[in-house]
């Protein structure tokens, strides 16, 4: 079932019309459906059933709207955190501080500290350095941090170069060949109970032989630990599952992927955790827009909508692709460019496109907008803060608050010698 769909040649989201959502929250807005990021969860869940033992950490960078992760709660998910504000986030959602994994490269030593004041489940290390830092940190409040080494396999995931992480010369995990050595040196650590390995090749992976030969080289790492005499009870797998963003995308399903880690797993003893974000995320939200103008262009019409790249800046980051509906189409089609009115050429959502054909006022949307979407947004250009919807059935509530170009304004300071 879809949870964006036209009802009498409108287009909905669960129960709500879109244009409801336009006329009382105002666009540009991130419009995010209950029911798809519910669906999404139990589907990957269910997906890797066939593994066994598994903790599914939602990696909320995808989207950490505080709501969506209060239902990803409910749908008993953990949380990926890269940064302090995210483990706040997590913390204030209501997710228990055991079922949290602290990964990102730059964690700094207070981060660290409120991590284990926090109690979180478990920190992934990216240096030897922050493993030493950590130990000394537990040993200080006598308390033992649990933690995994995260290892960079170099594999090529095949994904956008920006969103690789799992090549040698990307600046995640440690080398897989030095991490033996370095296991041994930190395992022996008062402090640290250092309980397992990590990886995360990348994002938006649709070929699944990457992860499937990362695994074994993982597979390989932990039997030398455990040959070494060291106890492996965690595994943590990361995310990096893509999905369809245009027509002809095949993404791999979860029922596959959940197929593979069975089999590449089979027989390691231990608790595998995953970090899925995009899958969960993507496609339980649209960007919502008006259309300010159509303006003639040399080759093709500008289609300029009032939403722009501080909004959604995938397509300027990663030339990502998103498709472009109108919330009411006429049956008619166009060939246009997409832009926002930010004063740069980047601020382009789509050059050439064939489209629903559009006018000036018509509301329209960009899909598969859930994830890396609100998150990313800027105030640049001095615009307001995109705000989001979330739809559950026939009603919705802004789960976050359009924050205006004045409220900004007003956190600048002139200092004295200026005035
Ligand atoms: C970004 C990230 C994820 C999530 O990646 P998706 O492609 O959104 O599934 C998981 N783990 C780590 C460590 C990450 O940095």
């Amino acid at each position: 079932m879809d949870h964006f769909h036209y009802r009498d040649g409108a287009l909905w989201c669960e129960d709500v019309p879109l244009a409801r959502i336009a006329e009382e929250v105002g666009t540009p807005v991130y419009v995010y459906s209950a029911g798809a990021f519910r669906r999404h969860a139990r589907v990957f869940r269910e997906a890797l059933e066939p593994a066994g033992d598994v903790h599914l950490a939602y990696a909320i960078k995808a989207n950490p709207n505080l709501a969506v992760l209060r239902l990803l709660a409910a749908e008993g998910y953990g949380a990926d955190v890269v940064s302090g504000g995210e483990m706040a986030r997590a913390l204030a959602a209501g997710i228990p501080a055991a079922g949290i994994v602290f990964s990102g490269v730059g964690k700094t030593e207070a981060e660290l500290a409120r991590g284990l004041d926090a109690g979180i489940g478990q920190f992934n290390l990216e240096l030897e350095e922050e493993g030493v830092v950590l130990a000394r940190l537990a040993r200080e409040k006598g308390v033992t941090a649990r933690a995994v080494l995260r290892v960079n396999p170099d594999v090529d995931a095949g994904t956008h170069a920006k969103i690789s992480t799992g090549k040698r010369e990307n600046k995640f995990g440690v080398p897989i060949d030095q991490a033996p050595a370095m296991f041994a040196r930190l395992a022996a650590l008062p402090g640290l109970d250092l309980r397992g390995v990590a990886i995360h090749i990348g994002s938006q992976l649709f070929d699944i032989a990457p992860l499937e030969a990362a695994y074994a080289r993982v597979k390989r790492l932990v039997d030398d630990l455990r040959a070494a005499g060291h106890r492996i009870t965690h595994v943590d797998l990361g995310g990096g599952l893509g999905v369809r963003y245009k027509a002809g995308d095949v993404p791999t399903e979860p029922a596959d992927y959940g197929a593979m880690v069975a089999r590449a797993t089979r027989g390691w003893d231990a608790t595998l955790m995953f970090e899925p974000g995009r899958v969960i995320a993507g496609n339980a939200g649209v960007l919502l827009t008006r259309v300010i103008w159509v303006k003639p262009g040399v080759v093709h019409p500008y289609i300029i909508v009032d939403a722009a790249m501080n909004d959604l800046a995938r397509p300027a980051l990663y030339d990502a692709w998103h498709d472009f509906d109108a919330v009411v189409p006429t049956g008619d089609r166009m060939t246009a460019n997409i832009a926002g009115p930010v004063c740069e050429t980047g601020d382009t959502f789509a050059m050439a496109r064939e489209v629903d054909a559009v006018k000036g006022g018509d509301l329209a949307v960009f899909r598969t907008a859930g994830a890396y979407g609100a998150t990313m947004a800027s105030t640049y250009n001095s615009r307001a803060l995109v705000p989001e919807v979330l739809v559950d059935g026939d009603r919705y509530a802004v789960v976050a608050d359009r924050i205006s170009a004045e409220t900004i304004l007003a956190a600048e300071r002139v200092p004295e010698w200026l005035a």
